[in-house]
C-alpha cells in the first residue's frame, strides 16, 4: 500500500551496527520526514481508535512513536524503561539476549485494573524485549489488545516468543 511504500522508503540499512554482521534499521530518516511520521502515526491511530485505553511506548524508539499515537488518539502514554530509570515502585522483567540479559521495568500503579493496552516498538526482533514489556503489563493489570511494530525482523521468529497475543507489523522482512 502506499503507506507501507512511503514508510519503507524512509529506514535506511546500517550494515556492521552495533556489531559487525548484524544489519541495523535505521529510523531516523522516517522520523525526521514530517510526511511519512504524520502517515505513519495517523494509520496506526486509525487502526486502533475505540480499541484501546492507553498506549505503552518501549525505551527508547518506542516512546517517540507510543507519544505520537496516543496524542492522535486523545490517550495517555505509559513508558516501559530500562531498569533503574522509573522512580517509582516498579515490576520487573529480565530477558535473554543474544549475549547476556537485560531488564525492564513498569510502574506497578501505571494502569487502572482493566485497562486495554496497545504496545508499540519501532522493530521486533528476537521477541524479548516485547514479550518481557507485554508480561509487565499483564502483571501489573492490565491486558494487551496488541503489539504494534513498524518493521517485523520475520527471520528472527520474534512472534513466537509472544504467543498467543496480537502481533502486527506495518513492514515484515
Ligand atoms: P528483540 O528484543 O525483539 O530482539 O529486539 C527488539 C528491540 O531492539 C526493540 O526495542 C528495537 O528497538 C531494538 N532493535 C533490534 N534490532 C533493531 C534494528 O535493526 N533497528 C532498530 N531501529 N531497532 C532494533
Amino acid at each position: 500500500t502506499g503507506i507501507q511504500q512511503l514508510v519503507a522508503s524512509k529506514l535506511r540499512d546500517i550494515p556492521d551496527f552495533p556489531q559487525p554482521g548484524v544489519v541495523f534499521r535505521d529510523f531516523t530518516p522516517l522520523l525526521a520526514d514530517g510526511a511519512a511520521l504524520g502517515a505513519l502515526v495517523r494509520d496506526t491511530a486509525a487502526r486502533y481508535a475505540g480499541r484501546v485505553d492507553v498506549v505503552v511506548g518501549i525505551e527508547a524508539r518506542g516512546f517517540i512513536l507510543a507519544a505520537a499515537v496516543a496524542y492522535e488518539l486523545g490517550l495517555g502514554m505509559v513508558p516501559v524503561r530500562k531498569a533503574g530509570k522509573l522512580p517509582g515502585k516498579t515490576y520487573r522483567q529480565s530477558y535473554a539476549l543474544e549475549y547476556g540479559t537485560a531488564e525492564i521495568e513498569v510502574h506497578t500503579d501505571a494502569f487502572p485494573p482493566g485497562q486495554r493496552v496497545l504496545v508499540l516498538d519501532d522493530v521486533l526482533a528476537t521477541g524479548g524485549t516485547a514479550e518481557a514489556a507485554c508480561s509487565l503489563i499483564e502483571r501489573a493489570g492490565a491486558s494487551v489488545v496488541a503489539v504494534e511494530v513498524v518493521l517485523e525482523l520475520a527471520f528472527l521468529e520474534g512472534r513466537r516468543r509472544l504467543g498467543d497475543r496480537t502481533v502486527n507489523a506495518l513492514l515484515t522482512v
